[in-house]
């Protein structure tokens, strides 16, 4: 299988202590990580990076990740894999996180041993076209 060397996340997540856990989790395994604490930082960092994948929670201020999601992936020029990570988890959160575009669901709290893996089956997924 086809690896990606140190790949690139984009995480974008308003709660600041979420974003200093997954940091740390992920540059512990060899990843690069890029924050944004809102959507439109979001669209602010896209305009000079482009990760390997996005790790998008879901409850945000200003634009939702629903709405960042379906909006990101009609007008992003190459396909990067969006990741939603939240606390919803009522009957349909899963298929509307699906509906918005995301390519997969991680369910917070966010389990600490297992991101890593879990973010790299989706970079894998990628990969494999
Ligand atoms: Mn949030």
């Amino acid at each position: 299988m086809e690896t990606l060397q140190n790949p690139l996340i984009l995480y974008v997540e308003d709660n600041l202590d979420n974003r200093i856990l997954v940091r740390r989790i992920l540059e512990a395994e060899g990843f690069q990580v890029e924050e944004a604490s809102s959507g439109p930082e979001a669209f602010e960092k896209l305009k000079t990076i482009t990760p390997d994948l996005i790790l998008m929670d879901i409850n945000l201020p200003e634009i939702d990740g629903y709405t960042l999601t379906s909006t990101l992936k009609s007008q992003l020029t190459t396909s990067i894999p969006i990741v939603a990570l939240t606390a919803n988890v009522m009957k349909g959160d899963r298929e509307k996180t699906l509906q918005a575009g995301c390519d997969g669901y991680i369910q917070k709290p966010i389990d600490v041993d297992a991101l890593p893996n879990q973010v790299r089956s989706f970079l894998s997924s990628k990969t494999q076209g």
